[in-house]
């Protein structure tokens, strides 16, 4: 899962992260004139966001967390009921 943190306090609204990103992964808040990530999901990492951003407020990540999974409990066959 990549992760898409904008440092809201720092951005100037210039709007180049929009303008670059080929996934249209950001728009503008128009109340605030600062940009908001709209979709993670479609993010290819190519960094032209992190590249451009003049006030550097764009990080990219990757979340290396591995999931979960859960074991399933294991029986022996001679233990297994009749299903019929
Ligand atoms: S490029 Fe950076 S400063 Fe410009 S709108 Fe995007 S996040 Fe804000
Ligand atoms: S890394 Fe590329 S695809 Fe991902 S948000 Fe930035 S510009 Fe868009």
């Amino acid at each position: 899962m990549i992760a898409i943190d904008v440092n809201e306090q720092t951005c100037t609204g210039c709007q180049l992260c929009v303008i670059v990103c080929p996934s249209e992964c950001f728009a503008m808040e128009w109340k605030t004139n600062k940009a908001v990530v709209i979709d993670e999901v479609s993010c290819i990492m190519c960094m032209n966001c992190e590249d451009i951003c003049p006030p550097d407020c764009i990080h990219i990540a990757v979340d290396a967390t591995p999931p979960v999974v859960r074991p399933v409990p294991w029986e022996p066959r001679s233990s297994r009921r009749d299903s019929s």
